[in-house]
Formats: structure tokens, sequence, C-alpha cells
């Protein structure tokens, strides 16, 4: 049977929790999330047949805000994912000092088997089933694997039916021309680009001069929207990209991989072949077909898993020849295999950090949409920025001063600030659900 990933999760927690002072109360409460929700979705299908979904949407904790967090669609979505997504989500916020609580939604489905008006009546229909689960005040969901802008624009037009009257705030991640934030939909990837500059920059002065010489090999698992938006950054700025992968599989080639006609290739044909490179971007560059399993464990500078969780395991983990691995995909790695990692003196810079850029301008497009006042590009990237280094900033000397992972220094960083809300809310939600009432 596979383990939870909940109580795997819940691993991180523990270990941060002898780091930090919070009371035993506040911690007690973080072990379990505070409502879930399981739907079921009756969708009318383009044969006139009807199909029933089963979806999810999970408040984790929402002490520091209203809660937040994407939708997945996607065939391996379960219960235990959902809330183990949301927990991770509730952590992120508190480590980027965003006020908003952690949660998550999904649907078990593969997107891919349905039409487009399919996919819409299911998007509208998840809406009915939870819409008294999320708000403007109380729940915000965005987008995450398999969900994008379109998506996210059906489900607020929907949520604003419902509620009759327009509500944009309700759900981030929106088309620009339906109140959406410019720089949404390249955050994830943005984001992680920035983590991996600051860390590369502590990581070298660190590093006396004798020291290995600065990273430059690198390997992405997941050519999806944070994997090629953090690929394309990181060829730009020089290093090379000797693999990427999808679903399907990857490619590999020492020399370096030509990110802009992947994406180029993969945006025109709209098809993961594309980073197979079935047509002209195949003579750019001789290349080789690898597995995801080899890709893992190629020998590079920098690893960046941005694909789904639990890919590096106490199974795989002995394998890995990386230096430093980035997690843009939530929980890549598992608590056994951090431990593998760690005695191997591979650093890992954690998902609640590096993959913190999406929830970030989800944040910023929630202000947009309540002050009516839009933002630049050059505005949303800026404060990203600034966010996102700050926290990465903080993270770092944290693991630095305890000689902590940096993983568990982000757990401190966010339970500090989690802790600190929780003790100063108070007591009443002890009692007011019990028999006071
Ligand atoms: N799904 C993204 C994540 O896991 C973004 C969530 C959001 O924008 O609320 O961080």
């Amino acid at each position: 049977m596979t383990k939870s990933l909940l109580t795997d999760a819940s691993r991180r927690l523990d270990r941060a929790l002898k780091y930090v002072t919070i009371s035993e109360d506040a911690a007690e409460r973080l072990k379990a999330p505070k409502a879930s929700l399981k739907v079921s979705i009756p969708v009318r299908m383009d044969d006139g047949s009807l199909k029933v979904f089963e979806g999810y949407r999970v408040h984790f904790d929402d002490t520091r805000g209203p809660t937040k967090g994407g939708i997945r669609f996607h065939p391996q979505v379960t219960l235990d994912e959902v809330q183990s997504l949301a927990f991770w989500m509730t952590f992120k916020c508190a480590a980027l000092n965003i006020p908003f609580g952690g949660a998550k939604g999904g649907v078990t489905l593969n997107p891919k088997e349905l039409s487009k008006a399919e996919l819409e009546r299911l998007s509208r229909g998840y809406i009915d089933a939870i819409a008294n689960f999320i708000g403007p005040d109380t729940d915000i969901p965005a987008p995450d694997v398999y969900t994008n802008p379109m998506i996210m624009g059906w489900m607020m037009d929907q949520y604003s039916i419902i509620r009759q009257q327009r509500s944009p705030a309700v759900i981030t991640g929106k088309p620009v021309a339906l109140g959406g934030s410019l720089g949404r939909s390249t955050a994830t990837g943005t984001g992680a680009f920035y983590v991996l500059e600051a860390m590369m920059e502590h990581l070298s002065n660190k590093r006396s001069g004798k020291q290995p010489s600065s990273p430059k090999t690198v390997a992405v698992q997941g050519f999806g929207n944070a994997g090629a938006v953090v690929a394309r950054h990181l060829f730009d700025a020089g290093y090379t990209i000797v693999a990427v992968s999808d679903s399907r599989g990857g490619i590999y080639t020492p020399n370096g991989l030509d990110i802009p006609s992947i994406q180029k290739f993969k945006a025109d044909t709209r098809s993961v072949k594309a980073v197979y490179c079935d047509g002209s971007v195949c003579n750019l560059v001789e290349h080789e077909v690898i597995t995801n399993d080899t890709l893992l464990s190629l020998d590079v500078d920098i690893l960046i898993p941005a694909a789904l969780e639990n890919q590096i395991t106490a199974a795989n983990a002995d394998a890995i020849q990386a230096r430093y691995i980035f997690e843009v995909a939530n929980g890549p790695i598992s608590t056994d295999a951090d431990d593998i990692l760690e005695a191997k003196g591979i650093t890992v810079f954690p998902d609640i950090l590096v993959n913190a850029g999406g929830v970030t301008v989800s944040y910023f497009e929630w202000v947009q949409n309540r002050s009516g006042l839009y933002w630049t590009l050059d505005e949303v990237n800026q404060r990203l920025k600034k966010q996102i280094v700050a926290a990465a900033d903080t993270i770092w000397h944290i693991a630095q001063t305890h000689k902590t992972s940096v993983r568990t220094a982000a757990y401190i960083h966010a339970l500090n600030s989690l802790g600190a809300a929780m003790d100063a809310r108070g007591t009443r939600a002890d009692y007011v659900s019990g028999n006071r009432e």
C-alpha cells in the first residue's frame, strides 16, 4: 500500500517544530485539515450520456486569512493528495508572508479525454457543487496541474451567475480579459528563477575561491507551464539545459537544448510530442530520447522536478547525481528521499519557497480585482521578485543559523508566522464548535 501523502508531508512539520517556540495547541491544530468537501459532478457528455465525476475542495488552515490554492484536473487526484496539497499551500503562503491560509481542489479525470464543451460543463458543474465552500473572503481557487486561465474564466463566470454579481476576486489565474493579472501565467516559473538566482548568490558567497565552479548544467522534469518557463529563463541566463521531459518521456543532449524552439514547437502544435522534437526542431540539435527516470538521475548541476509529487523516493534517491535540486512541482521528493539526498550532500530547495511565485501573483491578482486598479507587467514582476527573494534570503539565513536543511528552514519560517497568528487569535476556536454552543 502506498503511504499517505499527508502523513509524509506532516513529517516535515515535526522536524521544524523542534526549532520553533509555538504553542502545543497551535502545533496540534496543524495536524489535520480544517474541512474537506467531497462532491459528485454530473456532466452531460457530447454523446448524450451522463457521467459523474468525483471532486474535492479542502481548506487546511485559515488562521492567516482566506484559504488559497489551485484546482487540479488529473486522473490521480485523491482526497489524500488534495489534503497534502492544501497543507503545502498553508505553509507556502505563510513562508511568503501572503495573507492567506491554505486550500486545494481537484477533480479525478483525464481532461485530455474530454471535448472543450464537456470540459466547460464539468468546470461549471464543479463550481455549482462547491459554491458555498468558496468566496473572495473565504476561499479563493486558482489553476494547478491541467487547469488553465480558460477554465478559471468559466469558473469565475459560473460563480458570478450563482451569486448574481460579478465576482472576479473569487478565483485567480483568470484570462487577462476577465480581470486576470499580467504575469500570472508565467509567475511560477519566473518566481522559481528568482529564487534560484538568489540561492546561487548565497552559495557562491559561501564558497571559497578553490571550491567547485558555479553550476551550469540543468535537467528539467516537466515541460508544462512552470517547467517550460523556468527552463526558458535559465536558457536566457546562459545555463545549459541538457534535458527536458513531459509525461511521455524526455530528450537529452550534453550540448544543451534550444529551449525557445522547443517552446515554440509545443505552442504551435499544442502537442506534448513537441518535446520530442518530432518535426523541424529535431534537426536543430542531436538528441537522445530518455525516460523520466533517466532524466532524474542525470549527472547535472541542477535538477528541477516540475511535474507531479513523489518523483524522488527512497526507491530512486540513491541514483540522483545532481548537486542542487529546485522543487518547482509540489511535493516531488518524499521525506525518506530527503534524508538520502542530504546524506549524499545534495542540497534541496523546497517547493513551498521555489514554486511560490504562482500564489504570490495570485495574491496580486486578488488585490487588483478588489481595488479595481491594474498593474503593468513590470510592476507585477518587480513586486514578485521583492517578495520571493525576501523569503528566500530569510530562509537561507535560518538554515545557516540552525544548521538545518533549507526545507526545514522554510517550515521554521512558516511555522513562526502561523504560530504567532494562531496564538494571537486566542482560544475561541477551541470551544465554539464544542458543547458550549
Ligand atoms: N497551484 C499553484 C500552487 O500550487 C498556485 C495556487 C494559487 O495561485 O492559488 O502554488
